[in-house]
């Protein structure tokens, strides 16, 4: 007999685990299928999350406080003290995130990657995980594409349902390397060079004691050979006795908007669904309470007998009022950055020099912490306006408070 469930999620990143747990709470018969053999695995590193959403056993995963961060321009340097969220062991967070679904109700099958949706008239109905010459036909109501952006078999949604793949041209690709015996303290260090990472960024983040990560982003770059001449050139303070133990690749598609996130019997959440900030490239917040909404979505559409695409527009409708205009703020505010960005980080953090209130509302923005508060008083900044043009500013003010 075939097994049936309400909701399939496939991916066990902080969305689809976001979704499991939501589903399984609301009473769901929810699976969750994960093609790596463990949750939080070996490709995941770590996150600078804002302390609000690692809360109480979540923060079993914090590695590191952030007490200062250090911003580097090709020719400026400034410091900015202060409590500026949390760093997180990636692979402990996501553990933990399976606790939580775990214990809502729902099942997690490791080891088993989704190569194929199933489909019926056009909506989708379950989904066909294979692995070696085990193969197993699953059905349900919903399916949740929660499979990230990274690898060969993610972006199920987008594939199968949009027929179309990320944007090669616009993918921001990373390689990050763990270094050990390294003296970071509690100091994220952030380096903007359009030689070393165009359109990214290059970074330090402390990973508890003795260990650091550094990394690259940046669009049409080698990673691995950006991150090595990065460190080859650049004076790294911290890491001249370090050396790397740990190297983790990755790919993030910044600049796409997915118009559609839903369609017959099935959603896309995080960064399936192109969730991510373009600025700093974050995007765990957003998979958390995407994945919440998904899955609470889904098991309404279970309920009411309705896996139409008309009925999971809601789950579109809700996730587009929370953090639309945010993503939307951030491809602008990215975008200023394609021509001169050196010229325009080197005054940016000038300006910013002395200017305690300035350099605050920059890392609100860049991050973004507190969006909301900070990115009125930034775009209204006299400097910033020079910077970047008061056509650019004022436009982003009318898009974001209008
Ligand atoms: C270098 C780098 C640094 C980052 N740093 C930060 C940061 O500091 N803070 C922050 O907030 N965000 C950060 N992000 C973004 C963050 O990683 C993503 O926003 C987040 O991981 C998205 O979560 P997700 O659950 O959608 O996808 P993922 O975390 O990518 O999880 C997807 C899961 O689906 C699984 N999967 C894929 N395909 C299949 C399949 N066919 N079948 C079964 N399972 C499948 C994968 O194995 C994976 O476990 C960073 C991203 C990169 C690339």
């Amino acid at each position: 007999m075939v097994e049936h469930y309400d909701v399939i999620v496939v991916g066990g990143g902080p969305a689809g685990l976001s979704a499991a747990s939501a589903a399984a709470s609301k009473g769901g018969k929810v699976l969750l299928l994960e093609l790596q053999a463990q949750i939080g695995g070996q490709t995941q590193s770590v996150a600078w999350l804002p302390k609000e959403i690692v809360k109480r056993e979540l923060k079993r995963s914090i590695a590191s406080e952030v007490e200062e961060v250090v911003l580097h321009s090709p020719h400026r340097r400034v410091g900015i003290s202060g409590s500026y969220g949390v760093i997180v062991d990636r692979r402990l967070f996501d553990k933990l995130l399976a606790v939580q679904a775990v214990s809502s109700g729902a099942e997690i099958w490791i080891s088993s990657p989704v190569k194929d949706l199933l489909k019926n008239d056009g909506t989708v109905r379950g989904v066909c995980a294979e692995a070696g010459s085990w193969s197993e036909r699953l059905e349900c109501e919903i399916v949740i594409d929660a499979t990230g952006m990274s690898g060969r078999w993610s972006g199920l949604f987008l594939r199968e349902i949009l027929g179309r793949k990320w944007d090669k041209e616009r993918l921001v690709l990373s390689n990050e390397y763990l270094m050990a015996n390294a003296e970071t303290e509690k100091r994220v260090r952030l380096f903007f060079s359009s030689y070393f990472a165009p359109m990214g960024y290059a970074w330090i983040f402390p990973f508890g004691k003795y260990l650091a990560m550094i990394g690259i982003r940046g669009v049409r770059i080698h990673p691995d050979a950006a991150l090595d001449e990065f460190i080859g050139r650049q004076e790294l303070p911290g890491l001249e006795k370090a050396l790397p133990i740990a190297a983790f690749r990755r790919q993030l598609p910044l600049e796409n908007w997915i118009k559609q996130t839903h369609s017959d019997g099935i959603l896309a959440v995080g960064g399936a669904a192109g969730q991510i900030y373009p600025v700093s490239g974050h995007g765990i917040k957003y998979s958390l309470r995407c994945g919440e909404i998904a899955g609470e979505v889904a098991v309404e559409a279970v309920s009411e007998g309705d896996p139409s695409s008309e009925f999971l527009e809601e789950y579109d409708r809700k996730w587009r009022s929370e953090f639309g205009k945010e993503l939307q703020i951030g491809r602008m505010l990215h975008s200023w950055l394609q021509t001169s960005p050196d010229k325009k980080t080197d005054a940016l953090f000038s300006a910013m020099t002395n200017d305690i209130e300035l350099q605050r509302d920059f890392l609100g923005v860049f991050l973004p912490f507190e969006l909301e508060k900070h990115l009125k008083r930034f775009l209204s900044n006299d400097k910033v306006q020079k910077i970047f043009g008061q056509n650019n500013t004022d436009k982003a003010l009318v898009t974001y408070f209008s």
